[in-house]
């Protein structure tokens, strides 16, 4: 695959769009809100044309218009205005609000996460099927019934997301010998090596060791043939031996360790770490 310490482009700042109009009016999901002195918040909204960020003044403020829609995980309709000189761009509007309202720790953490790994990767230079991506894992959450089904989409999610980065393996082969796995387990230690056959992963074992069942499942949302999880059948065991390892190789992915991944490993009750 060929990288190590994460994708090129992390963490480098986000910067405004030099193109972009003084008025600009986009449909978007927030991804990062911080607060910026007792009364604004600095926000980094996800569009189907990528990241960008804006100050949203008194958000903070009880009666503000903007600050349902300066949360992480609210979608709007963002009437923005660009400073050409500072290249400053302050939220002016707000229309059609949708907090995510996942209602439960566990969905809120969850987006938390993917949030993190959108920005963290700048949507990997495919902004229009990530924003998309994210909406659909957005739905999938509100919609989720419980700690299970946010499970479910959770490990769809990182699956599609991996894919769309291209550090997915091949499901149905190992990575080093090229032998079919059939219904074979295969061992998943790193994005870099990719799936390896029992005889090419001799001697290790423990938590990233996916059975036939749990490549299958995985091979189901590489190829696109379930949603995002909320109806898929998975044996208890399977579901959540693949949230370990999905949230495993998505914080290997982004080249680091991640604290919203820490706290859906806390709220859903994984341990993190290879065994
Ligand atoms: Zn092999």
């Amino acid at each position: 695959m060929g990288f190590r310490g994460g994708l090129p482009g992390c963490d480098t700042p986000i910067k405004v769009n030099k193109i972009m109009r003084r008025n600009k009016r986009t449909e978007g999901v927030v991804v990062r809100s911080r607060p910026v002195g007792d009364q604004d918040r600095q926000v980094v909204i996800l569009s189907r044309e990528g990241l960008l960020e804006a100050t949203a003044y008194g958000a903070q403020r009880p009666s503000s218009r903007l600050g349902a829609a300066a949360q992480v995980g609210s979608r709007a309709v963002f009437y923005l205005y660009v400073n050409p000189v500072k290249g400053h761009v302050k939220v002016s509007d707000v229309d059609r609000v949708e907090v995510l309202g996942a209602g439960r720790l566990e969905g809120l953490a969850v987006f938390q996460l993917w949030a993190d790994l959108v920005v963290a990767t700048h949507g990997a230079g495919h902004e229009a099927e990530v924003y998309r991506l994210l909406l659909e894992g957005r739905d999938a959450l509100r919609r989720a019934g419980g700690v299970e089904e946010v499970e479910r989409v959770l490990v769809g999610w990182l699956l599609r997301f991996l894919g769309l980065l291209g550090v997915a393996p091949e499901w149905d082969r190992c990575a080093r010998c090229g032998r079919g796995l059939g219904e074979e387990g295969a061992w998943w230690g790193s994005v870099e090596e990719g799936l390896l056959c029992r005889g090419c992963a001799v001697g290790r074992e423990g938590a990233w060791w996916l059975s036939g069942a749990m490549r299958g499942v995985c091979a189901g949302f590489a190829e696109g043939r379930v949603g995002l999880g909320v109806r898929v059948r998975m044996e208890e065991g399977v579901r959540r031996g693949l949230v370990r390892v999905v949230l495993e190789r998505g914080e290997e992915a982004v080249g680091r360790r991640l604290a919203s991944a820490g706290l859906v490993r806390e709220v859903l009750g994984v341990s993190g770490g290879g065994g």
